[in-house]
């Protein structure tokens, strides 16, 4: 791709767009009063489409939670149009515990740092590089394209995804399909070949409260009812259960595929010694193949010589595609029945499957830019924006190609310290969209 000021190769822009985005502070608080940057963030995506003449609207669901979205016309009108999404929000990140500055978008060592490097201002300088690329020189893709920049993806949507998918629904008329985060990763299995995890399923989220009541009283007396006791003993029992391993198709697909690339014996009835033996991305893959339940919040009490009446604990369940219900009668069963449950977040997980013509595509693009990729379908233990955008028929992906070094660990980078992309990884995830969305 060669390069003239007017005409920059869309792998030297990636680079600059990202160190931008970077260096706007989008963190997102869970508080709408000190969440401030997304507007400024989705002013400058809205500015870089603009000025090659793609026309973007910014939509806010509360002051300073903005969302960009754009329509690009394809040349056949009558195919779906393809949704193509990214949050430009990002976790808190305390400098001090950071090598750079988080939002000083520094280039170091051949990676560009900042908090949101890969997730996901990454992804969002790429597809602005591309389509920035196309506008320039002429290209048009076959299908519609339309692109989204979220806001508050990082505490659960409700400002971003879920208000414009509810609101906003007509912004994603046609929309058949969808890729986001988190895919498209390279995980190494030797120097000649690397495994391409493509996101085709995400568990659902069950985020609970449970609450204890029991006698309030003095501390210094004898006392048989106590919530604090009740609400400990049920957090215990959740907090140490493990639930049964079901392998979804989805995972069965992933084990066959690495087990066979790996050389590794796989037992459909004990998946858990192969996950054993992949590294790092074990604590994603080995969160896949059952239901999870973790306690993350307790509260009780106001004075230490008091006994309160009532307790509560919250509860981050993460539930596998269909097992919500069941997982709600696991959890009712071990917290026994004076114990009450209120779910806080409940949104379901999702799964399709691993064939059709825009997998065909991006596998044809990751093999062209690497031919050692070898594309494989993978769950995410977490939830991501697509939850919202499923809810509007559409089938979701994750799909943000990068490619990266054998011993960079990437899963620890996702809201970590010292959060870095490689250049070259930019880069090559450049090529590959760029592939990818002219033949999707
Ligand atoms: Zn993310």
């Amino acid at each position: 791709m060669t390069s003239d000021a007017s005409r920059p190769a869309p792998t030297d822009e990636v680079v600059d767009l990202c160190r931008d985005l970077l260096r706007i502070d989008t963190t997102n608080t869970g508080d709408n009063d000190t969440s401030v940057g997304e507007r400024r963030a989705a002013e400058y995506v809205a500015e870089k489409l603009a000025e090659v003449g793609v026309t973007a609207e910014i939509h806010e669901s509360a002051p300073g939670r903005a969302n960009v979205v754009a329509r690009i016309a394809g040349t056949e009108p009558g195919r779906g149009a393809l949704l193509v999404h990214g949050h430009l929000d990002v976790v808190p990140a305390d400098a001090d515990e950071w090598s750079v500055h988080p939002f000083s978008g520094e280039i170091r060592d051949g990676y560009l740092w900042g908090r949101g490097a890969i997730d996901m201002k990454d992804f969002d300088a790429m597809v602005l590089a591309v389509v920035r690329h196309w506008q320039r020189t002429g290209v048009r893709p076959t299908r519609d394209i339309v692109l989204a920049y979220t806001a508050d993806e990082e505490a659960g949507s409700d400002y971003g995804a879920h208000f414009l998918a509810q609101r906003h629904r007509d912004l994603f008329d046609g929309c058949t399909e969808a890729i986001g985060e988190v895919g498209g990763f390279s995980y190494s299995v030797s120097d000649t070949q690397r495994l391409y995890l493509i996101e085709t399923a995400e568990k659902g989220l069950d985020w609970l409260r449970l609450h204890a009541k029991g006698r309030p009283g003095h501390g210094s007396m004898v006392h048989d009812d106590n919530a604090v006791t009740a609400l400990a003993e049920a957090v215990a029992r959740v907090g140490r259960h493990r639930f049964p391993v079901v392998v979804t198709p989805t995972v069965r697909a992933f084990l066959e595929e690495v087990s066979d690339v790996l050389g590794i014996e796989l037992d459909p009835d004990d998946p858990e010694t192969a996950i054993a033996k992949l590294g790092p991305i074990a604590n994603i893959i080995g969160a896949t193949i059952r239901n999870t339940a973790n306690p993350t919040r307790l509260a009780a009490g106001y004075k230490d010589n008091v006994i309160p009446g009532r307790a509560t604990a919250t509860i981050d369940c993460r539930s596998l595609p269909g097992q919500s219900e069941l997982l709600e009668a696991q959890l009712r069963e071990l917290v026994g029945p004076d114990i009450a449950i209120e779910y806080i977040q409940r949104q379901p997980a999702l799964e399709t499957t691993f064939d059709g013509d825009l997998v065909d595509a991006m596998s044809a693009a990751l093999r062209a830019e690497d031919p050692g990729a070898r594309p494989v379908p993978y769950m995410l233990s977490g939830g991501t924006d697509a939850k919202a955008f499923s809810q509007l028929g559409i089938r979701c992906f994750g799909f943000a190609p990068l490619r990266l070094p054998a011993d960079l660990n990437f899963s620890a980078l996702f809201h970590g310290i010292d959060e870095r992309v490689p250049v070259d990884g930019l880069q090559f995830g450049v090529r590959v969209l760029d592939r990818f969305l002219r033949t999707c």
